[in-house]
C-alpha cells in the first residue's frame, strides 16, 4: 500500500493531509471516515478498498506530497448504512469528526469519535435483533486457556478457564463471537467466519488485567465473581475490557458484573454436536430448519436471544427443569398464553436500549419505546402473579414498576420525536422554561411579521408589499416590479426577480439574527437537556437489565408453552437413574416439515441396555432417528415439552455426536484424520452419564481398518465408559457384538421390498437388518440396469466366497495393519494389552 511511504514523507503534505496521517497512523487496519463538511471522506488505500467494498466512485482530491490522492466519500447523513455494510463484511471503521470551529488558519481540529468493529456493536441499525453479538478474547498457555466474552449491546460479560484448547474452542462455537481478540503473534485456528483482531501483548498482562477489572467493578478482588483463581481467564477479560473501552470511548457503566461460566451446571454440547443437530443455526449459518426455529414463538427480541442460550446450555439441576415444566403446564391450564403474548408483543428491546443509555447513544425513539414498554409492566405483573411456583416468583421480584422513569420520559420527550437530537424537535414543550422561552422567540415570528407588513404597507402606501421568507434567502420584503421604483431609500435591495424585487431593512435583519440565534440556542438547550435525561436514566440501568432478563425468561416459557400446545408435545418425566425411554418420539425439526408422513419411533436406553447398534439401508432413517433422541434429551433438559407420547429422561452430563466423514462432506474438511481426532476427543471426555451418538464412523478408510476401529470404539464406550450410546454402522459384522454382551442390542430401520422395489418404512425394529440393500438403493438412485445386474452377481459371488465373519477374523485385521515386524515384542504386547482394554480379546498365538 502507498500509505506507508506517504506517511514517511509527512512534511511534504498539505496540513490537512498531515492531520489525516497522524490519525490514520493510529488505526492502520481500520477504514478511516474523515469528516469533511457534509461528507465522510476516505483517502489513499482506504478509498480504493471502500470504493470496491461499497461500490462507490473512486475520485481524486488534488495532489499532496507529489502524489494524487485517491478519495471516496459518503454523505454524512447516510453514513450508517455504509458503515453497516462495511462492518457486515468484517471491516472496522473509525469515525473522525470535526471538533473545533474553523479558524481560518490550518485545518479544523478533528478527533476520533467512535470506532466500530464487528464485535463491539451497540447501534440497533447495525445489529440483528434476534442474534447476540459477542466479542471474545482468548489467551493460551501450555497448561491453561483463558476465555472471556462480552456483548456491548447488552452489557453481558463472561469469563472461563479451560485445561484444553479444544474445550475452549467448543465453547467459542456456542458463543459464536463476531470478533476474537488475541495477543500479538498468538496462533489460533478457527474454521468459523470470524474477525481476528490482534492486541498488544501487554494488554493481556495479568497484573494490568487484574487491576483494570477490580477498578471497573470497584471491588477489592475478584472473589465475588468466583474467578479469582482463573489467571488466564482474568488476562483475557482484562484485555477485552480495555478493547471495549477503546472502541466505545466510554467507561461502560452497563457492564455491571462478570459471570463465571460454570460448565458443571449445564449439559455440555461440543462443537460438532451443536452443528450436526442444527440447534441454533443450520450448516449454512442461517436459522431455517433449526431447533431454534421450531421452538421460537418469542415476542420480544430479548426473548429470542435468550432462547439461543437456553438451547445451548440445557440445565442439569432437576429442580430448575421441573420449575420450567410446572410453569409451562400452568400457562396452558390457566389459558394465560394468549394474554401474556398480547402484553409481551408491546414490549421493545429494553436490554439493548438500556445499554445505549449507558453509552449515551440512545436515540429519542429508544426512550419512547422504553416508556411504552415500561407501561406494560403492571399488566404483565398482574398476569404473572396468578401463576404459582418459584420460577415465577423470582421473576416477579425483578419486574420493577419503573414509574419514575416513565414519568421522566413522558414529561420530557415528545410523543413523536425527531429521529436524532441534532436538529432539535425532541424535548416536550413545558418541560424546561428556558427552552420554552427560546422556542417562543422563534415562534412568535408570525405575529411580528404580520405587524411589520401592515406597518410598512401603511408607511409606503405600496399595495403589493409583502413580508416573506424562504429557506435560501431568509426574510425579505417583496414588492411588485411596477412599484419597485417607489420603495423608500432605506430599503436595501436583496434580489431582483422577473416580476418582483426583494429588499430588507435594518429591523428585519436584526429580527432575523435574533431568531436564528434563538433557534441555535434552543437546539443547544435541547441537546443539553437530552444528555441530562440520559444521565438520569443511567441510574436505572441495573434495574432495567434485571427487568429485561425476567421478561426474556417469561417470554421463553410462554413461547415453549405455545409450541407445546400447537405441536402436541408432552411433559417429560425426569428419572433419577441414567436412561432414556421415549414412546413414539419424533424428530422436532423434520416432523415440522413432513407432518403426518413422519414415522414415530420408540427408544429404550438404560444402563443395562446402554449400547444400540443401528443398521439399515442407506436413507433408511438412521441419522434422523439418532438425532431425534439427542434433540429430545436436549429439549427435556432445557425445560421444554418434547415431541413424543411419553418420555422418561434421566440425568445427562454431556452429549457427543460424531457423524462419519462419509456424511460430512459439506464441511469441506472431512478427512479420516478429522473423524478420528473428533472420535478421540469423545473417547477421552465421555462419562457414564453421557449420551454418545456415533453415525457411521470408519467409512473414510479401507473396510478392515474402518470396521476394526468402529468396533473397538463401540466396545470402549460400552464396556469401559459405559455411557448411553447409539451407534449406527454399515459394517454388518458389528451386529455380532450383541450376542456376546448383554448390554449391547441390535436395532435396524426397517425397509421392505414390494414389487421388487425398495420401500423405506422408517420404523425402528429390534434385531439386525437382514440385508443392507445397498444395491436396491443404487437402483432407486437411477444406476443403469446393466450395472445393477453386474453388481448383484458380484455380491452373490462374494457372499459365497466370504470367510465366516467371526469376530476373531475382524480382530486379526487390526494386527494385519500394524506391521508386526517393525515393532519390538514389548510394543506388540502393549498394543495387545490396549486392545484388550477396549474389549478385543486376542490370544497371543498371532
Ligand atoms: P440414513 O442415515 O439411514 O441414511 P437419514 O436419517 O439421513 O437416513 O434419512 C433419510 C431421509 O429419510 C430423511 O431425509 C427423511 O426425508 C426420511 N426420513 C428419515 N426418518 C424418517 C421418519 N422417521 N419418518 C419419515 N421420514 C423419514
Ligand atoms: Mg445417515
Amino acid at each position: 500500500m502507498k500509505g506507508r511511504t506517504c506517511m514517511a514523507k509527512h512534511e511534504k503534505h498539505t496540513p490537512m493531509m498531515q492531520q489525516y496521517f497522524s490519525i490514520k497512523e493510529q488505526h492502520p487496519t481500520s477504514l478511516l471516515f474523515f469528516r469533511l463538511g457534509d461528507f465522510y471522506e476516505l483517502f489513499w488505500q482506504d478509498a480504493i478498498d471502500a470504493a470496491q467494498l461499497l461500490d462507490i466512485t473512486l475520485t481524486k482530491r488534488g495532489k499532496s506530497g507529489g502524489d494524487e490522492i485517491p478519495m471516496a466519500g459518503v454523505p454524512h447523513h447516510a453514513a450508517e448504512n455504509y458503515i453497516a455494510r462495511l462492518v457486515n463484511q468484517g471491516k472496522s471503521v473509525v469515525i473522525c469528526e470535526q471538533v473545533g470551529e474553523p479558524t481560518g488558519k490550518g485545518p479544523v481540529e478533528r478527533a476520533v469519535a467512535r470506532i466500530i468493529t464487528p464485535g463491539t456493536l451497540s447501534d440497533e441499525h447495525l445489529l440483528s435483533a434476534t442474534d447476540s453479538s459477542f466479542l471474545a478474547a482468548i489467551i493460551s498457555t501450555k497448561k491453561f486457556t483463558g476465555l472471556a466474552w462480552a456483548e456491548c449491546a447488552s452489557g453481558k460479560f463472561f469469563i472461563s478457564q479451560h485445561t484444553s484448547l479444544a474445550e475452549a474452542t467448543d465453547l467459542l462455537l456456542q458463543i459464536r463471537p463476531k470478533e476474537i481478540l488475541l495477543p500479538e503473534q498468538h496462533a489460533f485456528e478457527t474454521q468459523e467466519q470470524v474477525i481476528i483482531t490482534e492486541r498488544p501483548k501487554w494488554e493481556f498482562g495479568y497484573d494490568r488485567a487484574y487491576q483494570i477489572l477490580t477498578e471497573h467493578f470497584s471491588t477489592k478482588d475478584l472473589r465475588c465473581f468466583g474467578c479469582e483463581e482463573m489467571k488466564q481467564g482474568i488476562q483475557a477479560a482484562g484485555a477485552l475490557l480495555q478493547y471495549l473501552r477503546y472502541t466505545q470511548q466510554s467507561n461502560l457503566i452497563h457492564i455491571k458484573s462478570l459471570q463465571t461460566s460454570q460448565s458443571s451446571q449445564h449439559v455440555l454440547l461440543d462443537a460438532s454436536t451443536i452443528k450436526h443437530l442444527a440447534l441454533t443455526h443450520n450448516q449454512s449459518g442461517s436459522r431455517s430448519h433449526t431447533l431454534y426455529e421450531t421452538l421460537n414463538q418469542c415476542k420480544t427480541p430479548m426473548g429470542c436471544r435468550l432462547l439461543d442460550q437456553w438451547i445451548l446450555q440445557p440445565l442439569r439441576d432437576f429442580n430448575q427443569i421441573q420449575g420450567r415444566y410446572q410453569t409451562i403446564s400452568r400457562l396452558i391450564d390457566m389459558q394465560l398464553i394468549e394474554p401474556s403474548q398480547a402484553v409481551l408483543e408491546m414490549i421493545g428491546d429494553i436490554e439493548r436500549i438500556s445499554s445505549r443509555i449507558a453509552l449515551l447513544t440512545a436515540r429519542p425513539l429508544d426512550l419512547i419505546t422504553l416508556m411504552h414498554s415500561l407501561k406494560q409492566i403492571p399488566v404483565l405483573r398482574s398476569i404473572i402473579a396468578q401463576i404459582p411456583g418459584e420460577v415465577v416468583s423470582a421473576m416477579l421480584e425483578k419486574l420493577t414498576e419503573c414509574q419514575d422513569e416513565i414519568n421522566l420520559i413522558e414529561q420530557s420527550i415528545k410523543e413523536q420525536p425527531a429521529t436524532i437530537i441534532r436538529d432539535g424537535g425532541v424535548i416536550q414543550d413545558g418541560y424546561d422554561e428556558e427552552l420554552d422561552r427560546l422556542r417562543n422567540l422563534s415562534h412568535s415570528s408570525a405575529q411580528f411579521l404580520l405587524d411589520l407588513e401592515k406597518r410598512e404597507q401603511n408607511a409606503t402606501g405600496l399595495s403589493s408589499l409583502k413580508v416573506s421568507y424562504n429557506k435560501l434567502h431568509g426574510y425579505f420584503i417583496e414588492v411588485s416590479q411596477g412599484q419597485a421604483k417607489s420603495v423608500p431609500s432605506h430599503y436595501k435591495a436583496k434580489q431582483i426577480l422577473k416580476n418582483t424585487h426583494r429588499y430588507t431593512i435594518d429591523e428585519l435583519q436584526k429580527y432575523e439574527q435574533d431568531i436564528s440565534h434563538a433557534k441555535m440556542r434552543s437546539v443547544e438547550q435541547e441537546k443539553r437537556l437530552y444528555q441530562n435525561i440520559l444521565v438520569t436514566l443511567q441510574k436505572s440501568i441495573s434495574t432495567l437489565q434485571h427487568l429485561a432478563y425476567s421478561i426474556a425468561a417469561y417470554d421463553n416459557l410462554v413461547s415453549l408453552a405455545k409450541t407445546a400446545i400447537e405441536k402436541q408435545y408432552t411433559q417429560p418425566i425426569l428419572l433419577k437413574e441414567t436412561g432414556i425411554e421415549i414412546t413414539a418420539g419424533k424428530h422436532p425439526i423434520l416432523d415440522d416439515i413432513l407432518k403426518e408422513k413422519f414415522v414415530a419411533n420408540n427408544t429404550q436406553l438404560s444402563h443395562m441396555q446402554r449400547t444400540h447398534i443401528i443398521t439399515g439401508p442407506n436413507m433408511g432413517g438412521k441419522s434422523t432417528y439418532m438425532r431425534q433422541v439427542a434433540l429430545i434429551v436436549i429439549m427435556a433438559h432445557m425445560g421444554s415439552y418434547v415431541p413424543c407420547q411419553h418420555a422418561k429422561i434421566g440425568p445427562v452430563d454431556r452429549i457427543f455426536s460424531r457423524i462419519g466423514s462419509g456424511d460430512d462432506l459439506a464441511s469441506g474438511r472431512s478427512t479420516f484424520m478429522v473423524e478420528m481426532s473428533e472420535t478421540a476427543y469423545i473417547l477421552h471426555h465421555a462419562t457414564k452419564q453421557s449420551l454418545v451418538i456415533m453415525d457411521e464412523i470408519g467409512r473414510g478408510t479401507s473396510t478392515f481398518d474402518g470396521l476394526s476401529l468402529a468396533q473397538s470404539c463401540c466396545l470402549y464406550f460400552a464396556k469401559h465408559i459405559q455411557c448411553l450410546t447409539l451407534f449406527s454402522t454399515h459394517f454388518f459384522e458389528m451386529t455380532q457384538l450383541a450376542s456376546h454382551y448383554p448390554f449391547i442390542q441390535n436395532q435396524h430401520l426397517y425397509a421392505a421390498e414390494y414389487n421388487q422395489q425398495l420401500v423405506f418404512l422408517y420404523q425402528l425394529k429390534a434385531g439386525a437388518a437382514t440385508k443392507s440393500y445397498g444395491i436396491d438403493v443404487a437402483k432407486l438412485a437411477g444406476i443403469p440396469d446393466e450395472v445393477i445386474d453386474e453388481a448383484t452377481s458380484i455380491l452373490k459371488r462374494l457372499e459365497t466366497e466370504k470367510l465366516e465373519p467371526s469376530q476373531h477374523n475382524n480382530h486379526l485385521a487390526i494386527l494385519d495393519e500394524i506391521k508386526i515386524d517393525k515393532i519390538t515384542p514389548k510394543q506388540a504386547l502393549q498394543i495387545l494389552y490396549q486392545l484388550k482394554q477396549v474389549g478385543l480379546d486376542l490370544s497371543l498365538d498371532v
